[in-house]
């Protein structure tokens, strides 16, 4: 089958089979052979991996990921798709198109069963606006993933890698970066992609941490504290945390706690590093602080 990095060798795969482009599945196509080189070499695939793909449309980056990989696993939700996957790949024996919505599929299954439970990577160029739940699905359901090299909106790769009081530094920032290490490794144009999208792309390799360089002894605590820190952004954190309707600590009890890790009374959320986030969950969450059953 013809390379489909090519704009001329999707066009004929989209007329051949009169494809109707779904807006509902963010449907659009990689053309540009240099991202897909770019993506294959990010991501480190090697001929021992096996990888999971998701969303692999009529099959660009599958072709290059087959080239390059032990075995390919992608997972396509849209029917019509699925021929033209047949058709597109059938010079490749080491892959296996599933018709599922990602969201649906155990992946915690595939890695045992196809990867003998070692770390798998994954590879994607979804739709945006389900980026951040399969990416946090993945690291919350500690699934064994080595990479998630993943082409989303620019902006929001922005935030994944922004750090401590930069306009970008958020929510997202701080879960991505305490389940991994984000590294933007392409800014890709509309016209790369067929159709055009109206904004601006990006590919970012998120590098799970081999063991968290920093650890909350309660991890939804300190993610309850995060939201709660940048849905106030304007306010001062001892303001933001005592106004969260989810929790429960007093303003001395959180001034206290600030003092005691040699914060300024009037820090902001937004200048407080991840380690730092993480004390002061573990500071406020101390026996007897917070209600047993409070979270999760
Ligand atoms: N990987 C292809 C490429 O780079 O040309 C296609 C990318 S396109 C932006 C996103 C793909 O994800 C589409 O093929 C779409 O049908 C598929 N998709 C959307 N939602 C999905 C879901 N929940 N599960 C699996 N695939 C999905």
């Amino acid at each position: 089958m013809a390379d489909l990095g090519k704009p001329q060798n999707t066009i004929a795969v989209l007329q051949k089979y009169n494809f109707n482009f779904q807006k509902k599945f963010g449907q659009n196509f990689l053309v540009d052979a240099r991202v897909l080189d770019k993506i294959i070499s990010a991501a480190e695939i090697t001929e021992t991996d096996f990888v999971l793909e998701i969303g692999p449309g009529i099959g660009t980056m599958t072709q290059y990921l087959c080239e390059n990989a032990r075995e390919v696993i992608a997972v396509e939700i849209d029917r019509n798709l699925i021929p033209i996957l047949a058709d597109t790949l059938s010079g490749y024996q080491n892959v296996e198109v599933i018709h599922e919505d990602i969201l649906k599929v155990d992946i915690n299954r595939l890695a045992q069963e196809r990867n003998q439970g070692k770390p798998i990577k994954v590879v994607a160029n979804l739709p945006y606006y389900i980026t951040t739940p399969i990416i946090m699905g993945l690291f919350e359901s500690h699934v064994p993933v080595e990479s998630i090299t993943i082409m989303v909106q620019k902006e929001v790769a922005e935030r994944m890698q922004a750090q401590p009081g930069t306009k970008d530094y958020g929510a997202l920032s701080l879960a991505v970066q305490y389940y991994a290490k984000p590294d933007i490794v392409a800014h890709v144009p509309p016209n790369c992609f067929i159709p055009r999208p109206k904004v601006g792309s990006a590919v970012i390799r998120l590098t799970k941490h081999r063991e968290n360089n920093v650890q909350a002894k309660d991890e939804t605590l300190m993610f309850g504290i995060i939201r709660a820190s940048f849905n106030q952004r304007r306010k001062t954190l001892v303001n933001g945390l005592y106004h969260a309707p989810g929790l429960p600590f007093g303003k001395e009890q959180i001034s206290n706690a600030l003092e005691e890790l040699g914060l300024r009374p009037d820090v902001r959320g937004e200048a407080l590093t991840l380690g730092q986030f993480a004390e002061l969950s573990d500071l406020l969450g101390k026996a007897g602080n917070v209600p047993k059953g409070h979270f999760g």
